[in-house]
């Protein structure tokens, strides 16, 4: 009998292969496929490591129950689902796999932003629901993305992958990011901005990629729309709580915002009678055409998900082993 046991909590629901072959000589695996906190009471209490994704929230209460836990590994980027400073207190570090999907994301913000600066989700919808005019004067006026600027929020590994894209495309890239220490402008050969307001003056696409924090969230809300220049575009790959997403039904129906591309959502799944999904549902509202919603998939390729999973593995056969941790981020 292996001495450990590690649970991998939500989200993976085929067979544990990869994870088992990082660690099946160490430990026993055990799948919960938990959907919410609560499906985990009685089941993590004696794990020596926790796998667990971005489907539910592990909070302090479930942590105080933890025995002898010696990882917690948050198998993505973001780790707003944790309540990671109470596991410091408990001596519990908790990891993240941050470099799994980080060109996918990159490659869906882009996607969503030529998607909707090119008319081909708007051209597409419209003439699902009327053939005529087979014309591309429905979807006048677009504008030419070369020399346009492209606004980042967060320079950090997504960010910067978006950035490179978005030069590639002949963009004027422009970025804030009050954390990244000075430089990142020069390597890059972008500009940055030191306040937020002055960025979303210029940005004609808008692209968020900071983590969700006390400060991000709803950094993006009805007055930080209003600063956009008249028809720019949003583009959310970040985390939902980052964009009060109640403020773009109105923005998309004034003309101030001329699409958005919605890849997170503060509720994941929405509910059905939320204001944006409600008028993206509706054929009758512009943001039927005009807004662009995912299920949260800019992270997913097969390639992704699998690093993720064998990445996530080896760092609690690190903890299990004792050997120093990567990606601590408590
Ligand atoms: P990262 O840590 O490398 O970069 C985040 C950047 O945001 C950092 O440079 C940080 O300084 C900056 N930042 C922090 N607070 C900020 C603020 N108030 N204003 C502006 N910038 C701020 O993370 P990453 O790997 O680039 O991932 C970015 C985010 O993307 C993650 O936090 C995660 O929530 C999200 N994500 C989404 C998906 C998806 O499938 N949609 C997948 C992976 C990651």
């Amino acid at each position: 009998m292996p001495p450990y046991r590690v649970v991998v909590a939500d989200f993976i629901v085929d067979e544990l292969q990869a994870e088992r072959e990082v660690l099946g000589d160490l430990a026993e695996l055990t799948m919960l496929r938990a959907t919410s906190e609560k499906d985990l009471l009685g089941q993590i209490e004696e794990a020596d490591a926790i796998m667990m994704y971005h489907t539910i929230v592990i909070s302090k209460a479930t942590i105080a129950r933890l025995k002898h836990c010696k990882v917690i590994v948050r198998c993505g980027v973001g780790y707003d689902n944790i309540d990671h400073a109470f596991a410091r207190t408990r001596r519990i570090p908790v990891a993240n796999v941050p470099d799994y999907g980080t060109e996918e994301v990159a490659d869906s913000a882009i996607g969503l932003m030529l998607a909707l600066t090119r008319g081909i989700n708007f051209f597409n919808r419209r003439l699902q629901r009327q053939p005529e005019p087979w014309s591309f004067m429905s979807g006048a006026p677009l504008l030419r993305l070369r020399g346009r600027v492209f606004g980042i929020i967060g320079l950090g590994r997504i960010g910067t992958a978006t950035a490179r894209r978005a030069q590639a495309l002949g963009m004027d890239v422009v970025f804030y990011d009050p954390y990244k220490p000075d430089g990142f402008d020069k390597a890059l050969g972008i500009r940055r901005v030191e306040k937020l307001d002055d960025l979303l003056r210029q940005s004609f696409v808008l692209s968020l990629h900071c983590p969700l924090t006390a400060e991000t969230k709803h950094l993006i809300d009805a007055r930080a729309l209003a600063l956009l220049p008249e028809g720019a575009f949003l583009v959310n790959t970040s985390r939902g709580g980052t964009v009060d997403v109640a403020a773009i039904p109105p923005a998309i129906r004034s003309g101030q915002l001329r699409g958005a591309g919605i890849d997170v959502l503060p509720e994941e799944p929405p509910p059905l009678d939320h204001p944006l999904i409600a008028a993206w549902r509706d054929p009758a509202d512009p943001c039927h055409e005009r807004v662009i919603i995912n299920p949260h998939t800019a992270f997913y390729s097969e390639e992704g998900l699998l690093d993720m999973r064998v990445k996530g593995a080896q760092t609690c056969r690190r903890a299990l082993l004792g050997e120093p941790l990567r990606n601590v981020v408590n």
